[in-house]
């Protein structure tokens, strides 16, 4: 299992796999991911210098709230009737009557995550701390929906970073990929927003965070193999800066 996994990171990162992926809006490359070292350009793309408008994101206000739930929800399943109705449904068969509303409060459920201000997590979650190794948390459980067909992608996320005096909980890392995995997102901004948060909050040395994760969008169109996973990576700091973080940091996250 392991050894297949590794097998579809390396093939990720050749041309054609990404073309493959080109379901996303930049290249999916793991920097230093091989044990060789691939190319010296390697993860230009995904471990650039995250841009203002990503900095800011995590600042923003929540843009949904309980109320607007209730209030939006009759015409969310509104649509929905119209859906089953352009499928060439009968939404006013048995069992359909209910579907339209049961489809709106799943679908407000997935996208929970516009609900909540990354900010109000952190708050109180900050611990100064005489710590200077490297912070790993493996595998946790992402659920998200692809922005471009409004479908599952789930999978799981890793995070290391190196301290700089402040570390956040367990669980708050869990809380940090559970508000931007439950948005319309793409795998590549997911990474990046983790990993900026992290570096906002804790101004670490360096973050790393990398994801794997499946896309029905791609599985049941047969573009993707459903026990293939699609790798993304961001790489901050010495992270990114400084291959020896990063090969203590990938081979911690395999294994
Ligand atoms: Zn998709």
């Amino acid at each position: 299992m392991e050894r297949s996994k590794q097998k579809q990171m390396n093939q990720d990162e050749n041309e054609t796999d990404a073309a493959i992926n080109g379901h996303f809006d930049g290249r999916v490359k793991i920097p230093g991911w091989s044990a060789v070292g691939g190319g010296g350009a390697a993860g230009s793309q995904s471990s650039t210098v995250p841009s203002s408008s990503v900095m800011e994101s995590w600042r923003e206000e929540r843009t949904r709230s309980l109320e607007d739930n209730e209030i939006s929800l009759p015409s969310i399943a509104a649509a929905y009737t119209n859906i089953l109705k352009g499928l060439g449904e009968d939404p006013q068969r048995q069992g359909l009557l209910k579907t339209p509303w049961r489809a709106a409060t799943a679908m407000q459920f997935f996208t929970k995550g516009y609900q909540e201000k990354i900010i109000d997590v952190l708050n109180d979650a900050i611990f100064d701390e005489d710590h200077d190794e490297m912070v790993i948390v493996k595998d946790i459980d992402m659920f998200s929906m692809c922005e471009h067909h409004l479908v599952p992608i789930f999978g799981r996320v890793h995070i290391g970073y190196l301290p700089n005096k402040r570390v956040l909980g367990l669980s708050k890392l869990a809380r940090i990929v559970e508000i931007y995995s439950r948005r319309l997102q793409v795998q590549e901004r997911l990474t990046k927003q983790i990993a900026v948060a992290i570096t906002e909050a804790l101004k670490p040395a360096g973050v790393g965070v990398v994801i794997e994760a499946t896309h029905m969008c791609m599985v049941m169109r047969g573009v993707q193999k459903m026990n293939s996973k699609t790798m993304t990576s961001t790489m901050l700091g010495v992270f990114r800066e400084d291959p020896k973080t990063r090969d203590e940091f990938l081979p911690l996250i395999r294994s």
